[in-house]
């Protein structure tokens, strides 16, 4: 048996299996075809083993076209939503990026494939330490795993020269606008049951914002929130 390891480095696709054969129909059908060109964000989209973040029930349907439930009520988005916002931040290879909801480590595997290094917070713990598991036994050395609340962003490690968030808050928290580099972008879904995927630029003389997808994501929810089931951090 090939370890995913030495297999994920190797840039190998695996050719023949059926997982891969599934992968390169996906990026043909459902990302490609809908217009998602960065050859580098198509590269690792045939690359990164999707069904092996999703959970041993949901692994048939790991490359169809929509979200899947990855456990405490939360979803890995469809792999186009994956695409298109790695796409939108215009990744070129020297970028360090914040995510913002890590759930599997599937959008952080690709993500890491197309940056320099990866910092991801998820709210979940169990699912923080799935994900950070995950990416070790794939062979992933620069993403970066914590348990928290992404509303604070990460400052002892900012600025970003990106930042991902992948559930939907209200409003942008500004927080995360004050860790963007000055010609930093962040990629977010704002709003409630309505969604709207919007692209914020840093520039000289503050933000410019441009919505373009309408969206649904699971809601970005805050520590102690009575609805999120996650608890409030214990005062030490
Ligand atoms: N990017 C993920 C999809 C995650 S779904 C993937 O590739 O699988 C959104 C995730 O955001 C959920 O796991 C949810 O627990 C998390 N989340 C919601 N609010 C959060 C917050 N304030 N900080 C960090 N994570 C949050």
């Amino acid at each position: 048996m090939v370890t995913v390891a030495g297999w994920l480095s190797s840039g190998c696709h695996g050719a023949g299996d059926e997982e891969s054969r599934q992968r390169l129909e996906m990026v043909r059908s459902q990302i490609e075809a809908r217009g998602v060109k960065d050859p580098r964000v198509l590269e690792a989209m045939r690359r990164i083993p999707r069904h092996l973040f999703v959970p041993d029930d949901q692994r048939a349907s790991a490359y169809s076209d929509h979200p899947l439930p990855i456990g405490s009520g939360q979803t890995i988005s469809q792999p186009y939503i994956v695409a298109f916002m790695t796409e939108q931040l215009g990744l070129k290879g020297g970028e360090r990026v914040l995510e913002i909801g890590t759930g599997s480590g599937y959008q952080a595997a690709v993500l890491a494939a197309l940056a320099r290094k990866v910092y991801s917070i998820e709210i979940r713990k169990e699912l923080a330490d799935g994900a950070r598991e995950r990416l070790g036994k794939l062979g992933v050395a620069n993403a970066e795993i914590v348990a928290g609340d992404g509303y604070r962003g990460w400052p002892e490690e900012a600025p970003f020269d990106a930042i991902i968030v992948t559930a939907a808050p209200e409003r942008v928290p500004p927080p995360l606008l004050e860790q963007l580099t000055p010609n930093g972008r962040m990629v977010i879904p704002v709003g409630g049951f309505y969604q709207e995927l919007k692209v914020i630029d840093r520039t000289p003389d503050g933000f410019r914002e441009r919505s373009v997808l309408p969206v649904r994501f699971v809601p970005f929810v805050r520590e102690g929130d009575a609805s999120s089931g996650v608890p409030s951090k214990k005062m030490p």
